[in-house]
């Protein structure tokens, strides 16, 4: 459902990724690990169509662009990265919820603006949504009157409204205080077993990335150093680069 196909990213002189290769399979939870500044962010963005690249083709859902510098047939025009957006979901380290807007307003608001809704079915759904992640409680509180663990959970649960074939998280429990982590996890840990949905996650938990993903990547500037079933990452990494990451983070 992603592909990766000889992308290239460069920022100025800084070369993120280098001829970037990687698929993902309906259904497949995968977690990226690796060292700060080798790249993980950026591949999450440029899925979300939040960052461009300079050279190669991403396939999401089916849909294939290169950028407008790209010479392939798929130039992405601003319609068309519409679309492969409509098929992406993603949670952030920092919640980024709106402010002003009240938990239940988070949620309905793009099902109804994007895919054009009705508030009163958007608000159906938003309160299993709500449920699912444990706040059904608190749909007319504001963002600043919950804990960043709650936080995190409305925005998972205004993601899912969306309906995406593709969940990316990124660091989704890196700025929460310790005793919220877990909660959090919880949520994405039940998200985990749902079939259908493609869940692609760069954290820092080690344990839990071996719970939930069918296959962990470490990546390592710009590239997939070593890739395999957790299991075999976590106790039997091939790589010396490997080895050495998971000694510093373990
Ligand atoms: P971390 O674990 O610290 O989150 P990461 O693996 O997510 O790291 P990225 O955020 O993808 O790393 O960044 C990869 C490289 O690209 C870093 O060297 C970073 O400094 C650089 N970079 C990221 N965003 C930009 C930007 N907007 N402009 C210039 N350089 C950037
Ligand atoms: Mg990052």
């Amino acid at each position: 459902i992603i592909a990766f196909d000889r992308v290239t990213k460069r920022f100025g002189a800084l070369t993120v990724l280098d001829d970037f290769n990687f698929t993902v399979a309906p259904g497949e939870k995968v977690t990226l690990i690796g060292p700060s500044g080798s790249g993980k962010s950026t591949v999450l963005r440029i899925l979300m169509t939040l960052e461009p690249f300079q050279e190669g083709t991403l396939t999401l859902a089916g849909m294939s662009y290169q950028q407008p510098n790209g010479t392939g047939p798929f130039k992405a025009g601003e319609r068309h990265l519409r679309q492969i957006r409509s098929h992406v979901g993603m949670v952030f380290q920092s919640f980024n919820l709106f402010p002003h807007m009240s938990v239940m307003r988070n949620v309905v608001e793009a099902p109804v603006r994007v895919l054009g809704l009705s508030r009163a079915e958007a608000e159906c759904r938003a309160v299993d949504l709500l449920a699912l992640v444990g706040l059904a409680d608190k749909k007319d509180h504001f963002p600043a009157q919950l804990s960043g663990g709650q936080q995190q959970r409305v925005a998972i649960a205004r993601a899912l409204a969306m309906r995406p074939r593709v969940l990316l998280f990124d660091e989704p429990t890196s700025a929460l205080d310790p005793q919220l982590v877990g909660e959090v996890l919880s949520v994405i840990r039940s998200l985990a077993h749902e079939h259908d949905l493609t869940m692609l996650l760069v954290t820092h938990e080690m344990r839990f990335a071996r719970e939930v993903s069918d296959r962990v990547c470490f990546f390592d500037k710009g590239r997939i150093c070593e890739q395999g079933a957790p299991d075999q990452i976590f106790t039997n990494p091939q790589q010396p680069r490997t080895r050495e990451f998971l000694a510093s983070v373990l």
